[in-house]
């Protein structure tokens, strides 16, 4: 197929393909595999998006987003983190912001630090874009290493992503990693991308924001995950004064990509802001503790504190995770393997995003085929 761009060789996507393909196979799975919240969008945000329709709110909007909306947002950021009218836009979705921010910053060639495992968008983005990633191991305990990131700077060095909480480890970062990260940051002028759209998700601490502590810093946040809007597309992307010029480049490109966020659905953030999610957040905390005490029995497992993901080692007799994999979904439990987010296959994700039924059934079929 000689008619492809030479940068569709460099996407693969096959490890999930498998996955969902023999899932199709499947009746009844225990589906651990899912990366989204099993609540619906709650009603006061659903209402303020029908009204937004109702009431004619269907055309494009301003490129950054309402205005009004834009400025809830500006507040909010501007109160966390003491920023003076930050620049802010609204994106489609954090993979919107993600693939903005890696186009105005990212030259072919250029590095950038990615905590291994990662989300595997960063992966795909920045290579698609010509950049390289360096993968900074975090096995086993998925903590930020900040020493092995200093080692890893070169005068190519464009960008540390960091996601906290994470997808797939579940690792929340703690203050004292994301200061020290911010001051190697700054001796060495580099920007950080901080993904915190997991950010509701936090079952044991707070998560700490890289900006309260550094101010050449772009915050990512989205709806998807806190309001289970993923098909809504909505995320933000935020800076300090310091970075106004990337914001609005990151504008620039996305006038003639996505040229806005779904402008009804902008209608409902602020009903969105308003709403309390905790209930969810605390069932997802309870399935946090239940798949720790069910499957710390029999597997090797960091304790993950955010979230909806835990990142398990294999058990030893299987030759890799993927061997593993192909094992549990013969026996009807849907897990993703680890080498989609790492550059080594020794682990496998498990989302517990499932009914405590499903939850007891996993834990039981998986222990099994560890002992
Ligand atoms: N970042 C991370 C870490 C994610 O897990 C996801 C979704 N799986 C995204 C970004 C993208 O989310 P969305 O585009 O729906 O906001």
């Amino acid at each position: 197929m000689d008619y492809l761009a030479d940068r569709t060789k460099l996407i693969d996507a096959s490890g999930i393909r498998k996955v969902f393909a023999l899932a199709a196979q499947l009746d009844d799975p225990v589906n651990f595999s899912i990366g989204q919240p099993d609540f619906d969008v709650p009603d006061v945000v659903k209402d303020a998006a029908i009204d937004a329709i109702r009431k004619g709110y269907n055309k494009y909007s301003q490129t950054a987003g309402l205005e009004d909306v834009v400025a809830c947002l500006k507040a909010k950021i501007a109160a966390e983190y003491g920023w003076d009218n930050p620049p802010l836009m609204i994106t489609d979705g954090v993979s919107g912001g993600l693939l903005l921010a890696f186009m105005a910053l990212i030259n072919p060639g250029d590095e950038v630090i990615v905590q291994d495992p990662y989300f595997v968008m960063y992966k795909h983005l920045v290579r698609m874009l010509g950049g390289k990633c360096v993968y900074i191991n975090t096995y086993p305990d998925f903590r930020l290493p900040v020493e092995k990131i200093e080692a890893a700077i070169t005068d190519k060095t464009k960008l540390i992503c960091l996601n906290s909480p994470a997808n797939p480890t579940g690792a929340v970062y703690t203050e004292k990693e994301v200061n020290d990260i911010a001051q190697l940051a700054q001796q060495n002028n580099i920007i950080v991308l901080s993904d915190e759209i997991y950010e509701e998700f936090c079952y044991d601490a707070k998560n700490p924001s890289i900006g309260t502590y550094y101010d050449k810093a772009i915050i990512l946040r989205g709806f998807s995950k806190s309001h289970a809007m993923t098909g809504w597309r909505l995320g933000y992307a935020a800076v300090s004064e310091k970075l106004a010029p990337l914001l609005d480049k990151m504008l620039m490109i996305q006038q003639y990509t996505f040229v806005c966020a779904p402008t009804p659905f902008q209608m409902a953030i602020p009903a969105a802001m308003e709403c309390d999610t905790t209930a969810y957040v605390d069932q997802y905390h309870k399935k946090r503790d239940r798949m720790l005490e069910g499957l710390g029995k029999c597997f090797d497992i960091t304790r993950p504190a955010g979230a909806f993901y835990m990142f398990i080692k294999a058990p030893d007799k299987y030759p890799n995770a993927t061997a593993f994999v192909k094992k549990a979904i013969e026996n009807n439990v849907l897990i993703i393997p680890g080498n989609v987010f790492s550059e080594q296959d020794t682990h496998f994700r498990i989302s517990y995003v499932a009914t405590d039924e499903k939850i007891e059934q996993g834990i039981k079929i998986l222990c099994n085929l560890a002992m």
